[in-house]
């Protein structure tokens, strides 16, 4: 253990930044357009490229919270009306739910995949249903042929949250266009980084428009086509908008970071396929392999500590890894853990068993595509140590 000290400290989903993104940066500085302008247009047009679809149905905002928002917001739902979505996520899907006027309705997740369970979806709708919120946890796929089938039989809009999978396909489709809206996150640990970030892709151009209206003030021309090389354009406000438009500066890292997301993608998956060999006869619960037909992101790797098998709490597990000064992480306490949504929708853990057991016992390693392999090891290294001797 003491020798262990001297390691550096691996900080849980640190990412991996290159000198091209530091150059794009610096060259954005210096072109005098920092705010949204020509970088920003053609992230959006790599990214609608990476997911096969034309530049108008993408729009770069400043998060996945705000691609979530707004994604509901042009989604025209009824105030109030109801939106099923997952336990196990975290905090802002629901927040998204609640800021957009509508009701969070929670269905729990599959003890195996730990995506929101079909069979709960449809315990969960009401009349007042009136879209499915589903999150590919960790960067697996949802079970999207019966999410949509639900979908289609009650009429349902689906809007995806693909922050954890940018990367991830299910029976040759690309995470974020079965439903009427995929919304991603660029924030600094997930596997495309602009510091913040965040993408809106739809199925309906004019989605996407409404979408882009809302994320710039409600204001009819952004500011590159206002004071941009074309010359001053009037623009009008053709309703109360929100401030979420993406910078130059972002878009800057992004084009960067996407242009190495299938790269970062294999080495994130040699790191997942390491744990899953290195830790196979301990007694915790390691992720499920993907499964057929489907391609999982690779964004988290998870394992279950349950006290009873491996002799060690997952809080005391959390603070020996620490102590090895290895970062972890929880993905996730279920929501209906915290003290706000307890006393605004009176919910209890217990309503939802598996995601509130998995939350209780979750632990994610460090993924990063900067992990060397003796980093690697040195994690495997210590989660061995800590369940042979129970900490
Ligand atoms: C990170 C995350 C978000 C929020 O993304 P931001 O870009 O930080 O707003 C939403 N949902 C899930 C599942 C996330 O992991």
């Amino acid at each position: 253990m003491s020798q262990e000290t001297d390691y550096p400290m691996l900080v849980f989903g640190s990412p991996s930044i290159a000198d091209d993104e530091v150059a794009e940066v610096v060259a954005c500085l210096r072109s005098g357009w920092l705010g949204t302008g020509p970088r920003v247009a053609r992230f959006e047009a790599d990214f609608a490229a990476y997911k096969d679809l034309p530049a108008s149905r993408v729009a770069a905002v400043n998060s996945c919270t705000a691609a979530l928002h707004v994604s509901m917001i042009a989604a025209g739902l009824d105030p109030g009306a109801e939106v099923i979505t997952t336990p196990l996520t975290f905090c802002a899907t629901v927040n998204a739910i609640i800021h957009a006027g509508l009701t969070p309705v929670l269905a729990d997740v599959d003890p195996v995949t730990q995506c929101i369970s079909p069979a709960a979806i449809e315990a969960a709708i009401t009349p007042r249903t009136q879209a499915i919120l589903p999150v590919h946890f960790a960067g697996r796929p949802c079970d999207m042929d019966a999410i949509m089938a639900i979908a289609d039989k009650h009429a349902l809009v689906v809007i995806e949250d693909c922050a954890h999978a940018i990367e991830t396909e299910y029976r040759g489709r690309k995470a974020g266009t079965f439903g009427d809206f995929g919304c991603f996150s660029f924030y600094v640990t997930k596997n495309v980084v602009t510091g913040e970030g965040g993408m809106i892709i739809g199925r309906s151009e004019a989605h996407i428009a409404r979408a882009k209206v809302l994320a710039l003030h409600g204001m009819s021309k952004d500011a590159w086509h206002r004071f941009g090389d074309k010359g001053y354009k009037h623009y009008q406000v053709v309703e109360c908008g929100f401030k979420y438009n993406m910078m130059d500066l972002q878009a800057a890292l992004g084009i960067h970071q996407l242009a190495r997301v299938e790269q970062n993608w294999l080495r994130r998956r040699a790191a997942w396929s390491f744990y899953q060999n290195a830790l196979a006869d301990l007694p915790i619960t390691r992720p499920a392999e993907p499964q057929a037909d489907t391609r999982h992101a690779y964004h988290l790797y998870t394992i279950l500590i349950d006290e009873d098998r491996c002799g060690i709490t997952r809080d005391t597990f959390l603070d020996r890894m620490n102590a090895a000064r290895i970062g972890t992480g929880v993905h996730y306490l279920s929501i209906p853990e915290h003290p706000y949504y307890q006393q605004r929708f009176g919910w209890k853990p217990e309503q939802w068993p598996t995601a509130r057991r998995i939350g209780q016992q979750t632990v994610s390693l460090p993924l990063s595509a900067k992990l060397q392999d003796d980093e690697l090891g040195r994690v495997s290294t210590a989660v061995r140590d800590l369940i042979a001797t129970g900490g």
